[in-house]
């Protein structure tokens, strides 16, 4: 699966942020998704799970930031009409090209940590708590509120 490959690469990322920060565990990240960047936003939610289970990281939540691509056209500026998924590359106003922009970012945005050694609060996320971890029930929760 393509989008477990990301999962891993932003992974990756959120560690090297965490280098040299006095920082606590992941919470949150942010990923850019541009609509051409052929990923598919739930599945790369579903391979953020899978890849930080048993980590440090794991119930920590990937949030996608969609991005959608935009046409110009050189005589009406932006144009929005197109159906879902199509790109006709003339402009259905005046027939001239339209130039595609943006919705090819596959970005991390920002990344969110929890402060160092401030678990005590949060105990049901601490790494040591192995009751809710693999239970396929609280994984689907926690997708939903995604
Ligand atoms: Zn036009």
């Amino acid at each position: 699966m393509h989008e477990m490959g990301l999962a891993l690469e932003i992974l990756k990322a959120t560690r090297k942020a965490a280098e040299d920060r006095a920082v606590g565990p992941l919470e949150e990240v942010q990923v850019m998704v541009g609509e051409l960047s052929s990923v598919e936003p739930d599945l790369l939610v579903y391979a953020w799970e899978a890849a930080t289970k048993g980590s440090p990281e794991e119930g920590s939540t990937l949030k996608v930031l969609w991005q959608p691509a935009r046409q110009n056209c050189a005589a009406c500026g932006v144009v929005e009409e197109r159906a879902a998924g199509t790109w006709l590359r003339l402009c259905p106003r005046c027939d001239l090209p339209l130039q595609v922009v943006g919705g090819d970012d596959l970005t991390v945005r920002t990344c969110r940590y929890h402060p160092p050694g401030g678990q005590r609060q949060e105990s049901n996320t601490a790494p040591t708590s192995s009751a809710a971890a693999g239970s396929p029930g609280s994984l689907a929760a926690r997708r939903k509120h995604v």
